[in-house]
């Protein structure tokens, strides 16, 4: 009860102690688990760590025995020093994925293949060892502390096809920390989402920015009663401030975000009830920004592509690995005193697809996502860009068969694309209108055909 009042009046509870410090305590097997660490011995302890990763993975592993060949020294004064590694690329686990592994096959509980498209055509294959998705387990316990209490009803829009998906990692965190998880594994179906919405009465819900704002648009539409979600979390796929905005509003909650991959173990950085960035997970993963041209380090505040080191993992331990993801770290300190630094949830994919025309990068499914907020049957949408002839199409996926909202959707994207350069034609095609869209879990792009 006390942690509930603690984080609605978050501004004035300067006392309350974010929960990632204490499992970071726990992590880093410090002393005395009362008194909290502080920036300095966490970055002792991550230097140290990066120590043993790099000689715990020329020892054990194939491909960084021949990659950090060179590497003598492996006792790194600074971060400066430890930039000046070569990093890893996707295509490197994409080419030979047994290459990175350390521990015998037997020791792996969970393989993971991701079909996304790289240069080499191959799916990409990621191992973890039970403890490591223990350690994600724990890391979804304190990370939902943050936002959700035991004794709340938590809507979880995750899939859990195996025992150890994101979905059922976060249903077992959810469960240790005492809350009720109800999990629904295909959000595109928003009219199930909202059913369960209406029958569970969620304190807080979770599920990516597509799916949660469709759930709040179909809710905006279907009900006239005051929402019982004091917090959301918005996971999976980047946000966009106006988005997080809206959903704040319809329903009248605090919107958290979190950042993560499964190269991450599936969990990276949440945010705290201050709202000023995601802290980071900083006792299993160590983040650079980094120049992605050079891969040297960018000081604080300014972008760059974030580069991971894995500090806890046996199994397929990465050192720089590159994410293709963009995103600073905030410099100022966050009110609740944690010392894990947070980065910024404006995040963007680094790569844009060949063929992309200059102003690719603004127009983002969030970006439309944003101009549509304000129409009242948009749920959702999926756009690809057409090169010859230049027409940008955009499936629209609404609560009611309208075509007057889908002209007037026509329209405001003709705005928006009409100042471009090489503007391109709109088509904007009917998508479903019976409750359901199309978004999937695939991080959201828009594709170039
Ligand atoms: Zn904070």
């Amino acid at each position: 009860m006390m942690q509930k009042t603690c984080v609605k009046n978050a501004e004035q509870q300067i006392a309350w102690r974010n929960p990632l410090d204490i499992q970071a305590t726990l992590d880093m097997k410090h002393e005395n688990a009362e008194i909290p660490v502080t920036r300095d011995t966490l970055e002792a302890w991550q230097l140290a760590r990066l120590q043993q990763v790099c000689t715990y993975a020329q020892k054990n592993s194939i491909f960084y025995a021949e990659k950090l060949r060179e590497l003598s020294d492996v006792s790194f004064a600074s971060g400066e020093a430890f930039s000046h590694l070569p990093r890893t690329t996707a295509d490197d686990i994409r080419e030979a994925p047994l290459n990175f592994l350390c521990t015998s096959q037997d020791d792996i509980a969970r393989v993971v293949t991701l079909t996304t498209s790289g240069s080499t055509g191959k799916p990409k294959r990621l191992f973890f060892t039970q403890d490591e998705l223990d350690e994600t387990k724990a890391f979804y316990d304190h990370g939902m502390r943050c936002l959700a209490h035991s004794g709340d009803t938590v809507l979880a829009l995750l899939p859990a096809p195996k025992p150890d998906s994101v979905g059922a990692l976060l249903v077992d965190g959810l469960t240790a920390l005492g809350a009720s998880p109800v999990l629904h594994q295909n959000p595109d179906d928003v009219a199930t989402s909202l059913a369960l919405f209406k029958q569970h009465a969620p304190d807080c819900v979770v599920g990516t920015a597509a799916h949660v704002l469709a759930l709040t648009k179909l809710w905006q539409k279907n009900s006239n009663r005051v929402s019982p979600v004091k917090s959301v979390l918005l996971c999976w796929d980047a946000s966009s401030p106006a988005v997080r905005k809206y959903i704040e509003s319809t329903w009248n909650c605090r919107v958290y975000t979190h950042w993560g991959m499964t190269e991450t173990s599936l969990g990276g950085a949440v945010s705290c009830p201050f709202g000023r960035g995601m802290h980071l997970r900083e006792t299993n993963i160590y983040v650079e920004i980094t120049d992605p041209d050079t891969g040297l380090l960018v000081p604080d505040g300014e972008r760059g592509e974030i580069v991971v080191t894995t500090l806890t993992r046996t199994g397929m331990p990465l050192i720089r690995y590159r994410t293709g993801d963009e995103s600073h770290i905030i410099t100022e300190q966050c009110p609740c005193g944690s010392p894990l630094r947070r980065l910024s949830p404006e995040i963007h994919r680094i790569s844009l697809p060949i063929n992309a025309p200059d102003w690719f990068k603004q127009i983002t499914p969030n970006a439309i996502d944003e101009l549509l907020l304000s129409v009242p049957s948009f749920l959702a949408q999926q756009a690809q860009l057409r090169v010859a002839p230049n027409i940008l199409e955009v499936t629209v996926d609404m609560s009611t068969n309208s075509p007057q909202q889908l002209s007037s959707i026509n329209e405001l994207l003709c705005d928006l694309v009409s100042p471009l350069q090489t503007a391109p034609d709109i088509l904007c095609l009917p998508g479903k209108n019976n409750g359901n869209i199309s978004i999937g879990f695939a991080k959201r792009k828009i594709s170039v055909k």
